[in-house]
């Protein structure tokens, strides 16, 4: 399923001490009705038919339920909408957006009530994303979680999917922090040695296997951290940039995760250095020895998540190229008081014949009607 992930602004009414975007970023101008729906025109027409709309906070946007009706009226599926799960908690909100046409919400919680409030800085957001996540699922909508991983709250990630999978939820993407954004001014809080990264993730693999559970997937961590869990790793290679992952469900385009991305130290003699992007250039700039892991020595045989549909002859695409994804933002840092938003969109596009993906990029300007 082809995907599209609407970014309509980078305003949001928490303050995680992880985030990976500026603060500053809020000030910049968010996507005008008019040109998400122009969006959502043409990939309709070019086929694709899951959309997620993200930010900053998307649920801040009071025309959100329009979009999705009007994406849902295009012939849109899966529509998605990512969120701190604040707004979710208000009566009704849940119930509205499903009327609009939205299928799923992920929503993002990262520990029990006095670690995720402190990390999110904002008293009660706990309870109010668990309140939205529930009042979500009774007005019919999935429900996934994300968990973003950090110095503060590694230890408790196995409690928490304890936590989860006792209430009924399985689907949970934990996320290794990158090394921008806001995340910088919290560092010394924020940064999560590689050792206890690896250990982590075994330990929420471990819970779930505990529980004979599936649907954890890991994001932003190499295959070296703890090569027994490839299969659940996601953006580690090109063939993960994916939009469909290998239970057909739709997952994110994570498709800002290449440019910046080095083989180094271990990757010399790693049997993936083909198939690997390799370390963050930030993540390595911190921990110079590769976080100390070792070099796969035999590549994992289970299959990797969301690798289906991008392999050759893998039966998803017939010959030729195919766009797979696309996303359309805001550009970040933009100034405020210009005269035009400026934005960007990326699209993935794979060429079947060569077995091989692209990305590419155009940024335009955009004229404001308020301008
Ligand atoms: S290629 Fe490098 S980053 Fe990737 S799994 Fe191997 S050692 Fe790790």
């Amino acid at each position: 399923m082809k995907a599209l992930e609407v970014l309509l602004s980078y305003a949001c009414n928490e303050a995680c001490a992880f985030c990976s975007q500026e603060l500053s970023w809020r000030k910049a101008e968010g996507l005008p009705f008019a040109l998400v729906a122009r969006e959502l025109y043409a990939a309709a027409k070019d086929g694709f038919e899951s959309v997620c709309f993200t930010g900053g906070e998307p649920t801040l946007r009071k025309d959100l339920p329009q979009m999705l009706a009007l994406a849902r009226k295009l012939g849109f599926k899966y529509l998605r909408v990512q969120t701190n799960g604040l707004k979710f908690a208000e009566p009704g909100y849940a119930a509205d957006l499903r009327a609009a046409g939205a299928t799923n919400l992920r929503v993002s919680i990262h520990g029990d009530a006095a670690l995720h409030d402190r990390l999110v800085k904002v008293p009660g957001a706990w309870a109010k994303a668990w309140a939205g996540a529930e009042a979500a699922r009774t007005a019919g909508l999935g429900v996934g979680v994300n968990y973003v991983l950090n110095g503060e709250n590694d230890a408790a990630l196995p409690a928490f999917c304890a936590d989860l999978l006792a209430r009924g939820l399985n689907d949970l993407v934990v996320i290794h922090p990158l090394y921008e954004g806001d995340l910088l001014a919290h560092e010394a809080r924020m940064s999560l040695p590689p050792a206890r990264a690896a250990a982590a993730a075994r330990a929420a693999a471990a819970a779930y296997k505990k529980a004979g559970a599936e649907g954890l997937r890991l994001l932003n961590l190499p295959p070296c951290a703890a090569p027994e869990l490839t299969h659940l790793m996601l953006a580690w290679s090109p063939h993960s940039l994916l939009v469909v992952d290998a239970a057909g469900r739709p997952v994110d385009l994570y498709m800002a995760s290449h440019d910046d991305r080095l083989h180094a130290g271990p990757c010399g003699s790693c049997t993936l250095q083909d198939e690997c992007l390799g370390f963050k250039r930030s993540w390595l700039k911190r921990f110079p020895d590769a976080g100390g892991f070792a070099p796969v020595a035999a590549a994992p045989a289970a299959p990797r998540s969301g690798t289906r549909i991008l392999r050759r002859g893998g039966g998803a695409f017939e010959a030729g190229r195919h766009e797979l994804a696309r996303a359309v933002a805001p550009v970040a840092g933009q100034a405020g008081g210009r005269p035009a938003l400026a934005v960007e969109r990326m699209s993935v596009t794979l060429d079947a014949d060569a077995g091989r993906v692209s990305e590419s990029r155009v940024v335009w300007e955009e004229a404001l009607a308020h301008a």
